[in-house]
């Protein structure tokens, strides 16, 4: 009789691992690993993970927040453009400054060394 089965024995088999007194069979428990890791382990190589963006320029574009690297072939007199925006954002003299001279540029200095 299927019926006489009480159901909280369905319950006992899922938690056998703690209800059970006498703790599950060994053999059912060396199964169980080997079981999982065969399905984890993955037949193709899994996808690189992306490269973490690197920044690019030490410099950001106060109008439009672009980063960018003042270009260094520009001569000291020449303006520095924004490369996405086109804004004048200081002389090349002002950039390559040591300390940049910020207080003249239309761009914030990223890097603080
Ligand atoms: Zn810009």
């Amino acid at each position: 009789m299927s019926e006489s089965e009480p159901p909280r024995r369905k319950t006992l088999s899922l938690k056998s691992g703690v209800a059970a007194p006498g703790g599950p069979p060994p053999l059912e428990r060396m199964v169980k690993p080997s079981a999982r890791a065969t399905v984890f382990t993955p037949s193709a190589a899994p996808p690189p993970p992306p490269p973490a963006p690197a920044p690019v320029g030490d410099w950001k574009c106060k109008p439009c927040g672009t980063r960018f690297d003042p270009p260094t072939e520009l001569a000291d007199e020449d303006h520095v453009r924004c490369p996405a925006c086109n804004a004048r954002l200081g002389l090349a003299s002002d950039f390559r400054a040591d300390p940049p001279n910020v207080a003249k540029l239309r761009a914030r200095y990223l890097k603080k060394a």
